[in-house]
């Protein structure tokens, strides 16, 4: 054993799926303005902070957190207005729900779908838990069709594929736009399997499917506090019928919630007008970020309920250079799907943060004319 190297046993052991893999790549972002990652720009009040920084001071972290975070669940279920006989799973991260949900369903041949350009972690978790994967592209267009569903078409690779698993990212990341609710409505009942609708967004968004989940017994729909404030402390949750969540429970991580995610989160959703609060105000300074980039001529800038703006511009990867030369990241999808040719994504920030990414944008687009 000890002549081969640890690449060539590695290579010879690991499933070819793992071997083709990319690694998901998280670019250096220190001493640059963050904008790249969706993540809510503000810290806690002082107060709130105090009262965590004691609530982590007491907490039994010698102890195996409560497995069924009893408590946490409870102030998630009030928050969330579940309808009767739901119940909430959680995860660590919303990534986490996806893997469970791939490998509860994953049986020989099992297949996902879901739409494109959509999460990317939708195809990377079908592909590392060896299940085929399926993407619809959405539709193009030059106005309010654009990236919306092509129900033609995705009815039709359903009825073609009879995935048992399909994601649908309401709003959509990376283009930001929600769905026509009647259309998914239409997928779900279209589909022999599972849907899930991934509210990542929900904060910024105008409408949710929570309040149909008693609709449909093959819905299932997956938030995270991500995108809220808590991307840090990786929780994120599915709600549905308890008649799918006692299932999907037995393939749960006893601890997968650590004892100080639990604590934390429970803290600041006790304190969850705050957060809210903050995504008020991301709202209304994404809204007037998409006036602002829609102002310049050289950008095209689509309608978003979530928390970023995406927009396509000439020399995408030239500009986005030029942003982090200025000290600004934001994400550059060029190269990705043939249908982001050309697009950045940048994330609401503060409102100075925005300036100043609308100021780099700016001096990159002069010095590149
Ligand atoms: C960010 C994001 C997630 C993952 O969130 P985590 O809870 O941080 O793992 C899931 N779905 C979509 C569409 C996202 O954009």
């Amino acid at each position: 054993m000890s002549s081969i190297s640890a690449s060539s046993l590695a290579g010879s052991l690991l499933r070819q799926e793992v071997l083709d893999l990319h690694a998901y790549h998280v670019p250096d972002s220190s001493g640059c303005i963050k904008l790249d990652a969706m993540e809510n720009p503000y810290l806690l009040p002082p107060v709130l902070r105090d009262e965590i920084a004691e609530a982590v001071a007491a907490a039994a972290i010698n102890r195996y957190p409560d497995p069924g975070a009893a408590s946490l669940k409870e102030k998630i279920r009030g928050l969330t207005g579940l309808p009767q006989g739901m119940d909430v799973l959680l995860g660590n991260g919303s990534d986490e729900l996806i893997q469970l949900l791939a490998m509860a369903v994953n049986k020989p041949g099992a297949t996902l779908l879901s739409v494109e350009p959509s999460f990317v972690m939708y195809r990377m978790i079908a592909t590392f838990t060896g299940m085929r994967y399926v993407g619809v592209p959405l539709a193009t267009g030059s106005g309010a069709e654009n990236f919306s569903l092509d129900l033609p078409a995705t009815l039709a690779a359903i009825e073609r594929e009879q995935p048992a698993l399909v994601f649908l990212a309401y709003p959509n990341n990376p283009t930001g736009n929600l769905f026509s609710a009647d259309a998914v409505a239409q997928l779900i009942e279209a589909a022999p399997g599972l849907v899930v609708v991934d509210e990542a967004y929900y904060a910024f968004a105008s409408d949710s499917f929570i309040p149909r989940l008693a609709r449909y017994p093959n819905l299932l729909v997956m938030r995270t506090f991500s995108k809220l404030g808590m991307a840090g402390l990786r929780l994120g949750f599915l709600a549905g019928s308890t008649a799918w969540l006692e299932q999907l429970e037995k393939l749960r991580l006893p601890y997968n919630v650590g004892v100080l995610p639990q604590l934390v989160a429970e803290k600041l959703l006790g304190h969850h007008e705050v957060l809210q609060q903050q995504a008020e105000q991301i709202k209304q300074d994404r809204d007037k970020l998409y006036r602002q980039l829609g102002e310049i001529a050289a950008v095209r800038v689509y309608p978003s309920e979530a928390n970023f703006l995406l927009f396509r511009i000439a020399n995408a990867t030239a500009v986005f250079d030029g942003l982090k030369q200025r000290g600004v990241l934001i994400k550059n999808l060029n190269g990705g799907h043939p249908m982001l040719k050309d697009c950045l994504r940048v994330t609401v920030g503060t409102p100075d943060q925005n300036m100043k990414f609308i100021a780099a944008l700016q001096e990159t687009l002069t010095q590149l004319a």
